[in-house]
């Protein structure tokens, strides 16, 4: 339909900088490096489950190839090229405007090619791809962690958790600089990219937290066949959340809390040096919460007290 090629060539075609052949053909080519795997992940965003639908589209725009990169940070994969598939209910402009700007605001921020999608008329439904690359194994997958290894994260937990408690009035936050944070945390994640690709060489097995700390954990115990001890009180957070630890909806927000965007790693102890050196150079905050054990039990305690981890909305994983 030629609407449909003018809202493409309008808010999505852009000058590419590393793909030989980008929008506008029946695919696209890309140049790949020598010596590197290329990284694929998709993920869906759907109105209504992943994002209220009157969100801001800027916001929407940015955190659907925002968190396509995060897949690629936990990879240890440099993201390049990435393609966008949309579902509309009508052509609307000014969204379209905004959500364009938004994605391109997180194109330009990690430069990324737009190189291709698809639209159709439907239910608001964004679909992004993404392509990165890692040398030859070198990418950091679920599956290797060891047992004794220090288990670490990357920024804040809960904060995205808080700022969706507010927007679902489950919480009030009074607080405007708070209130901004956690907002910024929801609707802007910022990709832990510069830490990914540093922890190549560092981690033996990553993650990124976009449906809580312990599933996420869970999923790399799970393909380690490993257990871990957490200690809920070194789990970095907001001093809001911080100094509520004791309140079940603070520690369902740290343990359970989806959406933050960072990531969760381990790596043997012997690391610890290099990793609060990372920490300093790239001036992220990486925060030891626990280690890996041989258990096949995931223990979390808070003041040395076991937590009934059933009862904070999280089934055990195996
Ligand atoms: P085809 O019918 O061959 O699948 P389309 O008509 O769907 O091609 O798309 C034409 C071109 O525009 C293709 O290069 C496609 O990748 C690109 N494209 C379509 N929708 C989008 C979008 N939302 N963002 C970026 N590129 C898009
Ligand atoms: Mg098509």
């Amino acid at each position: 339909m030629t609407a449909e090629f003018n809202l493409i060539e309008r808010y999505f075609t852009r000058p590419t900088t590393h793909t030989s052949l980008g929008i506008g053909d029946d695919a696209a080519l890309i140049d790949a490096s020598n010596g590197c795997h290329l990284a694929i992940s998709t993920d869906m965003l759907v109105a209504g489950t992943h994002f209220f639908e009157d969100t801001e589209p800027y916001n929407i725009g940015w955190k659907s190839l925002a968190v396509n990169i995060s897949d690629m940070a936990a990879m240890g994969a440099k993201p390049k090229w990435t393609t966008l598939s949309i579902a509309l209910p009508s052509i609307d402009d000014a969204w379209l405007s905004e959500f364009s700007r938004g994605f391109f605001a997180c194109a330009d921020a990690f430069n990324i090619d737009l190189i291709g999608g698809d639209t159709t008329r439907g239910a608001l439904n964004i679909t992004v791809q993404i392509v990165g690359e890692t040398p030859n194994g070198k990418a950091l997958k679920r599956d290797g962690a060891r047992a004794g290894d220090d288990i670490w994260v990357s920024g804040q937990l809960g904060s995205a958790a808080l700022g969706l408690a507010h927007l679902t009035q489950k919480q009030t936050l009074d607080d405007k600089t708070l209130l901004r944070t956690c907002f910024a945390a929801l609707h802007q994640p910022q990709p832990q990219m510069a830490l990914g690709l540093a922890l190549r060489d560092i981690a033996h097995s990553c993650i990124d937290v976009s449906d809580g700390l312990l599933a996420d954990l869970g999923h790399i115990l799970k393909a380690s066949n490993l257990g871990a001890n957490i200690q809920l009180e070194a789990a970095p957070c907001l001093p809001a959340l911080k100094k509520r630890l004791a309140e079940s909806f603070v520690q369902q927000a740290i343990l359970a809390g989806g959406d933050d965007y960072v990531l969760c790693f381990t790596a043997s102890p012997n690391m610890y040096q290099s990793i609060t050196e990372l920490s300093k150079a790239l001036d992220v905050d990486l925060t030891k919460i626990g280690t890996t054990s041989d258990s096949n039990k995931l223990l979390v305690t808070f003041n040395e007290k076991a937590l009934n981890l059933a009862q904070l909305g999280y089934d055990h994983f195996y």
